[in-house]
């Protein structure tokens, strides 16, 4: 399943409760990017300053970590892409990657306003230690600046500054939403939800809907029973 939509529109938290339901794993490359940055490693360092300013980081290196993200068991049964595809190159290789594995796609375009997107990033902070999202309006944390989970101070990740957030809404415009055109040129499930005004759960329940989810692997990790 590809999870698409611009920065703000819900793509983490969306992906997070399909997790879930579904039992198969999320793949954000915002999320592995970021793990290279903290490691300090040499794809940190690659795409460190890019991120910073809410630029996209190159193709072929992020069609080769989704490449190896995909080859793990985990994977073998489906996956949440979120975050991937961002260019019209990178939409090429996955499709090319499931028409390999003779694999499905369901894409689902997560449409929001311009101002809802800003009003929701401007307002977002994360736990850096478990990575739990809190949104000021939406969403706030019982006691002001800490996370509920593990009393942790919560930050503002560096690109959610108001001024880095037009940087990644214009890269958005110029380099991802010409995929919807592509996604539906070829002739795969392209499902849209108006994620404006919906609660996270109301959006859910829209996603479920469409896919009439069921759960592909139980808690206990085993198959459900037929
Ligand atoms: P959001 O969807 O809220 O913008 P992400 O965590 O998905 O946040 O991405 C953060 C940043 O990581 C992007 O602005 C970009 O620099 C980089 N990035 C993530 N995924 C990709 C990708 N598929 N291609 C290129 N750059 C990416």
């Amino acid at each position: 399943m590809v999870l698409f939509g611009p920065p703000g529109s819900g793509k983490g938290t969306q992906s997070k409760l399909l997790v879930e339901r579904l039992g198969i794993p999320q793949i954000s490359t915002g999320d592995m990017l970021r793990e290279h940055i903290q490691n300090g490693d040499g794809i940190g360092r690659t795409v460190e300053a890019r991120m910073k300013a809410g630029l996209l980081v190159p193709d072929a290196l992020v069609n080769e970590l989704v490449e190896a993200r995909l080859a793990q068991p985990d994977a073998e049964r489906g996956f949440i892409l979120d975050g991937y595809p961002r260019t019209i190159a990178q939409g090429g290789v996955l499709l090319e990657l499931l028409d390999r594995n003779h694999a499905e796609a369901v894409v689902i375009h997560l449409v929001v306003d311009y101002n809802v997107v800003i009003a929701r990033i401007t307002g977002r902070r994360q736990c850096p230690k478990c990575g739990t999202l809190y949104n000021l309006h939406s969403r706030p944390p019982k006691v002001a600046g800490i996370c509920d989970l593990d009393g942790e101070p919560l930050v503002i990740r560096e690109d959610d500054r108001e001024q880095v957030i037009r940087e990644r809404m214009d890269e958005y415009r110029r380099q991802t939403s010409p995929l919807i055109d592509f996604f539906r040129e070829s002739g795969r499930r392209l499902y849209e939800i108006d994620a404006s005004r919906a609660t996270p759960l109301a959006v859910f329940d829209q996603i479920c809907g469409l896919l009439d989810c069921e759960p592909v692997i139980s808690h206990d990790g085993h198959a459900p029973q037929p």
